[in-house]
C-alpha cells in the first residue's frame, strides 16, 4: 500500500480517543492540563486521552 493510501485510511479512520473526538476541548489536539471533555464535564486523565476505543460517546470532529 503506497503511503498516501495510508495516510488517507488514517484520515478517513481516525483512532477513537479524547485528542480525535469533537466533544474534546483542546487547543493542541493531545492531552492539556485542564482540557475537559464537553459530553461529561471533566477532565480525562492523560493516560486516557489517547486510549483508542475507551468511550462509547466519541464523536468525530467536525471541520466546523
Ligand atoms: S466523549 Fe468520550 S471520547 Fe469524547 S472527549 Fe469525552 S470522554 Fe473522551
Amino acid at each position: 500500500m503506497s503511503a498516501v493510501k495510508k495516510w488517507l485510511e488514517v484520515v478517513a479512520n481516525p483512532p477513537r480517543c479524547c485528542a480525535s473526538c469533537d466533544h474534546y476541548a483542546t487547543a493542541s489536539e493531545g492531552w492539556e492540563e485542564g482540557a475537559t471533555c464537553k459530553k461529561f464535564e471533566g477532565s480525562p486523565p492523560r493516560e486516557f486521552v489517547e486510549e483508542p476505543n475507551g468511550c462509547d460517546q466519541w464523536t468525530e470532529l467536525l471541520p466546523f
